[in-house]
């Protein structure tokens, strides 16, 4: 998976490549799909939700550009392996679900595999997590209708963030960074994520 799906189409950060050799991703899948978990495409991890196919994980992840030190905010825990990979590379990792049950579930799973610097909520993260705030990082690992300031608000100075924008179909990878000058925006590629719901995402049906 990782020479083939992440080095050959051009993930060149070493650390994050080291990450993503490192964690079991069929841990984060149900035991039905545990031999299709290094394929290259998103898989059903129930609740109508998908855990990001292995490539869109690296490509995110490296664009965050992490440092040991830095405190990352995910927004869409899903399977949790996003947030297995983040907290290979940052000090801590504040990872936001807003359903419940992969909430409990990505909760006992970061406790079996000894995940201690994952802080897990179960909210509305396109609110982000003022109290915690500000991050060095942020990243939104579903789509959205347009970039909610409020996680703008909550990057640090030279922080990064990265997010699917677009409809429901289909969508670009943004990235922002924060500097004295303002915000700087640059494209990543086209996506197709779940939607982002919540106040400042999509509504729920
Ligand atoms: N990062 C995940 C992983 O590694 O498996 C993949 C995430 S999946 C593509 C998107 C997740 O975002 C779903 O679990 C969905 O419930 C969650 N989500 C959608 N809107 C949300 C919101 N407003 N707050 C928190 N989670 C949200």
């Amino acid at each position: 998976m990782v020479r083939r799906q992440i080095e050959a189409r051009g993930i060149t950060d070493s650390k994050v490549v080291a990450a993503i050799r490192k964690i079991p991703r069929h841990l984060f899948v149900s035991e039905a799909l545990m031999d299709q978990a290094y394929n290259d495409f998103p898989l059903p991890i129930g609740e109508q939700q998908t855990i990001s196919q292995p490539y869109i994980v690296a490509e995110m992840t490296q664009a965050l550009q992490l440092e040991k030190e830095d405190r990352v905010l995910e927004i869409g825990t899903g399977s949790g392996y996003q947030a297995a990979v983040l907290a290979e590379l940052a000090f801590r990792v504040y990872t936001i679900e807003r359903i419940h049950p992969l909430y409990v579930k990505t909760r006992k799973l970061f406790d079996n595999l000894h995940y201690h610097n994952i802080v897990s909520r179960y909210s509305d993260g396109s609110l982000g997590w003022e109290e915690e705030s500000p991050f060095d990082a942020i990243i939104v690992t579903a789509g959205a209708p347009e970039i909610p300031k409020v996680l703008l608000n909550q990057l640090d100075m030279g922080g990064r963030m990265v997010l699917p924008v677009g409809d429901q179909y289909s969508q670009e990878l943004v990235k922002l960074y924060r500097d004295e000058d303002g915000i700087h925006k640059t494209h990543l590629g086209g996506c197709r994520f779940v939607k982002l719901v919540g106040e400042h995402g999509w509504r729920a049906l």
